[in-house]
């Protein structure tokens, strides 16, 4: 060794990397005969131990791997370790598949008792490059095990993954997908999809979630799980994520205009977004340019990403709940947050994923768990949804555990937003139908007249601000009177004989610019989920009245063409004629 580098690390004691990559060389070519692996070993989220406990804390958990190494390859001959940098390490040593399992579980072990100790969670990663080529660079040696390490860095399931060549496909796939992704975006070949979330109790669709897909002219669909670390990695998922954002926001726009029953839909957040100075500012900004109700979009923050910046997530959440913007969060459960945290955050929505869970080496622990998460949440205040559903058990298993809420297979796939606006009209005519049925039934049991009164006597008390009501029927852009009490008379100053002899339409009736204004509340109204509003004009025999109404879905009628529907009014002449506001 010529002394140009030091031999040592100053804070773990062990070798550094250039006197690794020159002590592994003299030993690799020092004995032809035998293979040897290298295994890279990263501790995850250093970053956050320094943070959450000190520095000091972080460099004695590095110390601690140091010396962790020392006692599991002191006594294994031809062995060599260091550290690279920051919090990775590496090892020389024979290839032997069953030791280095070994070697790896005892190493994980260690790191459990310290957790332990510590009470806190540290996950570690290993790249294992087995039978390692000869006659190559070391760097490029080590940068084969760290590739394997790439892919299992951060995964909370998968700790240790081998290096195949098939890996540097991935990363040619890797370099072209970088290549491409501006072009992409140019040319729109990121699409948004969409994957239904039900409700539990009634089947009903509650919402959606957003989710990007790539559509490549030439390599045709390619699944977000390939396309997002590298993004996520190279910066770019910024841009993507704001394109879908505006895309599903326009979408929103859109639904709501053409009067489709659109339900919030939710977005992701990438991690590296929270960076991002501007994001409150973006949200803010389309939703006054889509013009719609912050309330239709839903925010997934990944619960990884609050476990790395606690108040700087903290801080955007209440900016963007303030907004009234709802806050999910996503992977719920695969992070080390507690859901003590859960009292301090602005969360409104916890996504806990069944594929997560039933991969783990306890499922039964892990269902345990999940439904005291489901409890505790409930206790909070917070809603809870269950992702990855596929099977009718899990859903019987979920209802049995007081979960309301799902999204998976089971109901539908993420799809594309033709496909999904016809999805919410087959399950928009579903429940239509249910409906439907009830009144039947309803109606085979009562005589049509005590339907009336229940109608009647309900709504009076529901509404009893209103001088009259009136039961209607509306279907293609026609209202009709079916049944009005004798106060409606009264109130709209005629009588029986002549709203039914002289009309046969309310709309003849109606201040002609007011007829469409009218349709557009028995429209509203229609979907069912919010009563409609507005002031119209009446023609009566000495000049106009004003009508102030609301309209209300009560369901569909016996021969299931049209919608039944309640209108409360109010007369406003006086009102609007002494405050001047006529027209
Ligand atoms: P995620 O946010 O956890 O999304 C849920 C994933 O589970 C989706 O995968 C969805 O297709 C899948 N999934 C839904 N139901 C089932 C089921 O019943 N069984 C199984 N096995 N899987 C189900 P997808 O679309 O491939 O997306 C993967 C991940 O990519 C997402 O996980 C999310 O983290 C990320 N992603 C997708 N779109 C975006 C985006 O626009 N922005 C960002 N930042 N990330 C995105
Ligand atoms: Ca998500
Ligand atoms: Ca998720």
């Amino acid at each position: 060794m010529d002394g140009s580098y030091k031999e040592k690390d100053r804070l773990t004691g062990i070798l550094t990397r250039e006197y690794f990559d020159a002590s592994a060389k003299e030993i690799i070519d020092d004995n032809p005969d035998i293979d040897f692996t290298i295994i890279e070993i990263d501790i995850n989220r250093l970053n956050v131990i320094n943070e959450l406990y000190g520095v000091s804390e972080g460099d004695n958990v590095l110390k601690y791997m140091g010396s962790t190494l020392e006692e599991v390859f002191e006594s294994v001959p031809f062995s060599i370790y260091a550290r690279l940098q920051a919090d990775l390490f590496v090892i020389l040593c024979p290839d032997d598949n069953i030791k280095i399992g070994t070697y790896i579980e005892e190493i994980e072990q260690k790191f459990k008792e310290y957790s332990r100790i510590l009470n806190i969670d540290i996950l570690l990663s290993f790249g294992v490059y087995e039978c390692i080529e000869r006659g190559v660079a070391l760097q490029i040696l080590r940068d084969r095990a760290k590739l394997a390490l790439k892919t299992v860095k951060g995964n909370y399931i998968q700790h240790v993954n081998y290096y195949d060549s098939s890996m540097y496909d991935r990363m040619a796939g890797e370099q072209e997908i970088v290549l491409n992704m501006n072009s992409a975006l140019k040319n729109r070949e990121f699409e948004v999809y969409f994957q239904p979330k039900h409700s539990l109790d009634d089947d009903r669709i509650i919402g959606a979630e957003a989710l990007v897909r790539w559509i490549s002219p030439d390599r045709g669909m390619i699944s977000p799980g390939v396309f997002i670390p590298i993004f996520e990695e190279n910066g770019f998922i910024m841009k993507l994520d704001q394109y879908v954002w505006e895309e599903t926001c326009s979408f929103i726009h859109e639904q709501m205009e053409a009067g489709v029953n659109i339900m919030p839909v939710s977005v992701n957040i990438s991690r590296i977004n929270i960076y991002n100075p501007e994001l409150v500012d973006i949200f803010s900004h389309l939703v006054t340019k889509y013009n719609i109700p912050s309330e239709m979009l839903e925010l997934e923050f990944t619960e990884s990403a609050y476990v790395d910046n606690p108040q700087l997530m903290l801080q955007i959440m209440e900016q963007l709940h303030a907004l009234g913007f709802k806050i999910e969060m996503d992977d719920f459960g695969a992070g080390y947050s507690s859901l003590n945290m859960l009292k301090d955050v602005p969360v409104d929505v916890l996504k806990i994923d069944l594929n997560f869970l039933s991969k783990t080496s306890h499922p039964d622990k892990a269902f345990t768990i999940m439904s005291s998460v489901i409890r505790m949440a409930k206790w909070l205040g917070i809603n809870s949804i269950v992702e990855g559903v596929e099977t009718e058990e899990q859903i019987e298993f979920l209802k049995s555990i007081g979960a309301t809420s799902v999204q998976g297979y089971f109901y539908s796939k993420p799809i594309p937003a033709g496909d999904f606006v016809e999805y919410i009209k087959k399950y928009d005519v579903r429940t239509v139908n249910a409906k439907k049925e009830e009144l039947h039934s309803s109606i085979k049991v009562l005589e049509i007249n005590q339907v009336w009164d229940m109608i009647k006597s309900t709504r009076s008390e529901e509404f009893p601000i209103f001088d009259t009501f009136g039961l209607y029927e509306y279907h293609d852009k026609h209202v009709e009177l079916v049944r009005v009490p004798d106060s409606y008379f009264k109130v709209l100053r005629t009588d029986r004989e002549k709203q039914y002899k002289i009309t046969d339409s309310i709309e003849d009736n109606i201040f002609p610019e007011d007829v469409e204004l009218l349709h557009d509340m028995f429209e509203k109204a229609s979907t069912g989920h919010h009563m409609s509003q507005g002031i119209f004009r009446r023609k009566t025999d000495d000049g106009l009245m004003y009508l102030y109404a609301k309209v209300r879905l009560l369901g569909i009628n016996s021969t299931g063409n049209s919608k039944m529907f309640y209108m409360g009014m109010i007369d406003m002449s006086d009102t609007i004629r002494r405050l001047g506001l006529e027209n």
